[in-house]
């Protein structure tokens, strides 16, 4: 591939080379990319390996003097322009992640495209804000400054790309800082059209660029290449443990955002209709969202009021192709991850879970796999305990506190929990005791961009949001300077 090639993805044109320097390169080999929608072939990507990563990195590393020094207002201009372009171009793009990962065209309550946008406009505007804090200490004034540090390389997975990688982009390039993103090699097209509109939008040349590819291959490169300041990476544990070890060889600071096996707690105080409701939205996205609430923990004597309206409010969920406006449960990623899928729901039924809805891939075939809710599971098996990434919840009681904190706690991660109850001293109790980045009490999913963002435990390192994304991105420099020393 020369890098010049473009494809048709739903009456979009989408650029496909890698975008290097404000050019799109290509690389000797590509590899097909398939659309969730339907399993078939929908473009070829680059596969980039080392020399491209280099080549990336030299190019963001040759722009950061020029955009560190435009400061948080001159980049600002040019970050709303980039935020607004976003938004015009944002059917495209909704388009594009529906073929590219399968996202649903219509009623995206909670993955919406403006999200996309305000990540970018966000950062620019709080990065305006931030400099210059002072603090008076006994003999000098503390000046904080946060400098930008220099290339970040970001590696975005593929259940949400766009708005996961804006997320990074948007304080990174904020904070001064120049990109190397690699998007995901499952769903590559939505930040590869990113890269245009930001072109498009006046970001200098190499401040913004694209590396497609594998993570064995581009990824790891893109990591190890000692003149990147900033590792952001959102994926599974298991790839961070790859990413960790490779940054300790340079330092590389490292933010990690990962899996999480979250657990959903419905108390008896709680508006059981609302909780109901709010189960059928851990379905979202066909259940591959890191946050959701997939382990539900039900106190016991509500479970027979509460269980006959999850069951109806799931069975309004219609499952199928993610262009159809009716859809609420789009198809899986891949193959390979509905078959994994579908081995960890079919080892469960075997050791003896009770399906409670869905248990199994979608009548009419395809990668479209049914919600699934699955009851009388072990709080040791590997139902409970492994992050599915589908669409399959398990249910579980509990009668006191002591033991829904136990089981809440109980598995490697620590990213998020929700939790039901209509009683504020009992929320506030549980709360406090949930091992989570972020708990959320009588709703789910709202993410305020102000606030950190981040796991616990395996669920990752550092966090992200607000001031704490630039304390990650920005190299924060303290200016002590002695009172009283100055002739003027
Ligand atoms: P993954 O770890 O397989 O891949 C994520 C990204 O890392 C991809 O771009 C991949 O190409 C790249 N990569 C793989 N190996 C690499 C290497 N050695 N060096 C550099 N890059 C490498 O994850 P995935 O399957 O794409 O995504 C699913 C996982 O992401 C789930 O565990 C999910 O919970 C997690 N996730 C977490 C959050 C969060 O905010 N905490 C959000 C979304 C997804």
């Amino acid at each position: 591939m020369d890098g010049s090639e473009r494809i048709d993805i739903g009456g979009v044109s989408v650029p496909c080379g890698h975008l290097i320097g404000g050019e799109r390169v290509g690389s000797p080999d590509g590899y097909e990319v398939i659309t969730p929608i339907d399993g078939s072939p929908l473009g070829h990507i680059p596969a980039g390996g080392p020399a491209e990563a280099a080549a990336a990195v030299a190019a963001a590393t040759a722009a950061f003097p020029a955009w560190a020094a435009l400061g948080p207002d001159g980049r600002g201009e040019i970050l709303d322009r980039f935020a607004d372009a976003i938004v015009e171009r944002m059917a495209d793009f909704q388009r594009v992640d529906t073929h590219d990962h399968g996202a649903l065209a219509a009623g995206r309550p909670h993955h919406g495209m403006p999200r996309t946008a305000w990540n970018v406009k966000f950062f620019s505007d709080r990065a305006r804000g931030l400099h210059h804090d002072t603090i008076a200490g006994d003999v000098v004034d503390n000046s904080v400054r946060y400098d930008p540090s220099g290339v970040s390389a970001l590696i975005v997975p593929w259940n949400a790309p766009l708005m996961l990688g804006t997320w990074k982009i948007g304080p990174a390039l904020a904070a001064g800082n120049t990109v190397v993103v690699k998007p995901p090699e499952f769903a590559p097209f939505s930040l590869s059209l990113l890269g245009e509109v930001a072109q498009e939008a006046g970001l200098p040349d190499g401040v913004l660029n694209v590396l497609h590819g594998t993570g064995a291959s581009a990824g790891d490169a893109l990591v190890r290449d000692p003149r990147v300041s900033r590792i952001s990476f959102t994926g599974s544990p298991a790839t961070a443990r790859v990413i960790g070890a490779a940054a300790a060889a340079n330092l590389t600071p490292v933010s990690f955002e990962l899996g999480g096996k979250s657990p959903f707690v419905i108390c008896a105080d709680a508006d059981l209709a609302s909780a109901a409701r709010t189960v059928a939205v851990q379905f979202m996205n066909a259940g591959q969202v890191c946050l959701a609430g997939t382990r539900l923990l039900v106190e016991e004597s509500i479970v027979d009021e509460l269980l006959p309206l999850v069951l109806a409010a799931v069975d309004e969920l219609v499952v199928g192709d993610p262009r159809r406006p009716e859809t609420r449960v789009g198809p899986l990623i891949h193959p390979s991850h509905f078959a994994k899928v579908q081995g960890l729901v079919e080892r469960a039924v075997a050791d003896g879970a009770r399906v409670l809805c869905g248990g199994g891939p979608h009548p009419d075939g395809g990668l479209y796999f049914q919600p699934t809710i699955l009851a009388d599971v072990d709080q040791r098996s590997e139902i409970v305990q492994t992050e599915v990434f589908g669409p399959v919840l398990t249910l579980q009681t509990w009668r006191t506190e002591d033991e829904l904190i136990s089981l809440a706690n109980d598995t490697i991660y620590g990213l998020a929990a929700t939790l039901f109850s209509g009683d504020a001293d009992r929320a506030e109790r549980i709360s406090s005791q949930l091992v989570a980045g972020t708990v959320w009490v009588n709703c789910f999913y709202v993410r305020d961009l102000a606030a950190p963002f981040g796991g616990s435990r395996a669920s990752g390192i550092g966090r992200e949001g607000g001031t704490w994304s630039f304390d990650f991105f920005c190299d924060v420099k303290n200016i002590a300077t002695r009172r009283g020393t100055f002739a003027s």
